[in-house]
């Protein structure tokens, strides 16, 4: 039996132990932190659960009407798992008070955004028709000649809706709507306003398909689950063993090297954590080719974030999940103007805090190297955790008065826990989805480098950010293997 060893036990890493095991392959997992999931992941605090991962997105493709839903159901992920769906994805709020629910259902969101601007009313019936037309892209036809018929006729007329929108950004497109308040939601829609604008039409897509759903219990219980599957099938995951080098000789891959200097080898090595160090350390920039070397030099990356947590002493059943609030005075977090307060409660998941109570989470993009030059855990560091929590809830307080006198326990993560707990380059989730990195990542993915036989990477520094693109990456490799290996592929 060929001996596998995958560096990271994360979605990726996860998942491509499985259709490894699947297909007969001895494998084993080498992770450098003691627990699975990587960026997949939630702590507890006092009775708290606090999510670390999905804020206000969600796993995709957890639907069977989509395509990648086989992927979840091959892992066996899905069985036992309660997906919680949502009616509202976010809840805009301008300084006036003023409201906008972008609801998952197309119908409920073309009606809300008439009732705010009927001067937009072109506009909005365009976006309500391309998230419906794109929907058809990721619709599964499920071996039905009519529904196949239906996407093909589908897709041909989304075709000319993406080529009318595919050169505008998120910014660029939220401008051809006149209501500031639709206008500033979409362009604060996913943080960067400089993702390409389909990008929207597909979440709405997805989200009006229910194929994004919040797994209960958390991300990280999710991740456990595929842990719980990969190890029955008798993988094997070695929790706390950091890898240091890949070796290579005569350009094949002969093992790995530990951080406590241990040598382990294998016929096969494939890399499923962070693709920075993945390269330019663990193979000494050996293998980098001109094309990837210029990628990490270039392209935007997603911003990391600060994450505060609290669990209050507050039942906060049937207020919108994510809230997304306009201030009337920017606020500094770590060196950075706010003009947001975005929060997210799970009241939703009565497994992650104590009956009658909730936990809640504010994120705030920032840079990692302002906190590089803070340092980690010393005494600045300290200070500036303290400031950004009594920003936030001073913040929070306004605009959920009392919320101050019920918090019960609290917690600021930096984008240096991040890369303390995930090691991923500047704490962040891979390449921005611009439309280069789309082209090349989600649709052309790179899983070898020349020059070295048995390696792959794989994961969000791969294929892109996101779980189910973190397990595709996984089933497209291990296909790849056994194709290499003259194996029929389960
Ligand atoms: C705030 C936030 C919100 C997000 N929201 C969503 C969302 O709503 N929906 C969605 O689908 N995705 C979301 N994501 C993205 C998603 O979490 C990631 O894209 C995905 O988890 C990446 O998985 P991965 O396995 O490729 O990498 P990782 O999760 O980074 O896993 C890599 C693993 O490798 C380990 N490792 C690293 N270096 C080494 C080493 N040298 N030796 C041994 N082990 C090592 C790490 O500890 C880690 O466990 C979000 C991420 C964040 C941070």
């Amino acid at each position: 039996m060929k001996k596998i060893i995958i560096i990271g036990a994360g979605i990726a890493g996860m998942s491509v132990g499985i259709y490894a095991r699947k297909n007969g392959y001895d494998v084993t997992i080498y992770e450098m932190h003691s627990l699975p999931g990587g960026m997949c992941t939630a702590w507890k605090r006092k009775g708290f659960t606090f999510e670390g991962c999905l804020h206000f997105m969600g796993v995709g493709g957890t639907s069977p009407f989509q395509d990648v839903y086989r992927i979840w159901k091959e892992l066996g992920v899905l069985p036992g798992t309660k997906m919680i769906y949502h009616e509202v994805i976010n809840t805009h709020k301008d300084t006036s008070g003023r409201t906008l629910n972008f609801y998952t259902d197309i119908h409920r969101l073309e009606k809300e955004l008439r009732s705010l601007s009927s001067a937009d009313k072109k506009e909005i019936k365009t976006l309500c028709k391309a998230a419906q037309r794109c929907s058809w892209f990721i619709r599964s036809s499920r071996k039905n000649p009519l529904l196949f018929l239906l996407k093909a006729v589908n897709i041909l007329r989304g075709i000319m809706i993406l080529k009318k929108y595919g050169e505008f950004n998120v910014g660029e497109y939220a401008v051809r709507f006149q209501d500031p308040l639709i206008r500033d939601a979409l362009t604060n829609f996913f943080v960067y306003p400089d993702i390409p604008c389909v990008q929207i039409f597909f979440f709405l897509a997805m989200f009006h398909l229910k194929s994004i759903g919040y797994p209960e219990g958390s991300s990280l219980s999710f991740a456990k689950k595929i842990e719980g599957i990969f190890c029955e099938l008798n993988g094997k995951i070695e929790y706390k063993k950091k890898v240091k080098r890949i070796n290579v000789t005569d350009g094949r891959v002969t093992g790995i090297e530990l951080d406590d200097g241990t040598v382990k080898t294998a016929d096969i090595i494939i890399s499923a954590c962070d693709g920075h160090s993945t390269l330019f350390d663990m193979l000494g920039d050996r293998f980098t080719t001109p094309a990837i070397r210029e990628r990490y030099a270039t392209q935007p990356l997603y911003q990391s974030f600060i994450q505060v947590s609290l669990g209050v002493n507050r039942d906060m059943t049937g207020i919108s999940h994510a809230v997304k609030v306009e201030v009337e005075t920017p606020f500094e977090i770590a060196g950075e103007l706010q003009k947001f307060l975005w929060y997210q409660h799970y009241a939703f998941d009565p497994t992650l805090s104590p009956k009658g109570k909730t936990a809640i989470t504010i994120l705030y993009p920032s840079q990692l190297n302002w906190w590089e030059k803070i340092g980690y855990r010393n005494e600045k560091y300290n200070e500036e955790k303290k400031k950004i929590l009594d920003s936030t809830i001073s913040q929070l307080e306004q605009v959920l008065p009392g919320i101050s006198g019920q918090i019960e326990i609290s917690d600021v993560a930096t984008p240096l826990t991040t890369v303390r707990y995930t090691n991923n380059w500047k704490a962040s989730l891979g390449f921005m989805l611009t439309k280069k990195i789309i082209k090349e990542l989600m649709m052309n993915p790179q899983y070898t480098l020349p020059g070295i036989d048995n390696f792959y990477m794989i994961g969000q520094w791969v294929k892109g950010m996101s779980l189910i693109m973190a397990a595709e990456s996984g089933k497209d490799v291990v296909k790849k293997i056994c194709e290499t290996d003259h194996i029929k592929f389960k």
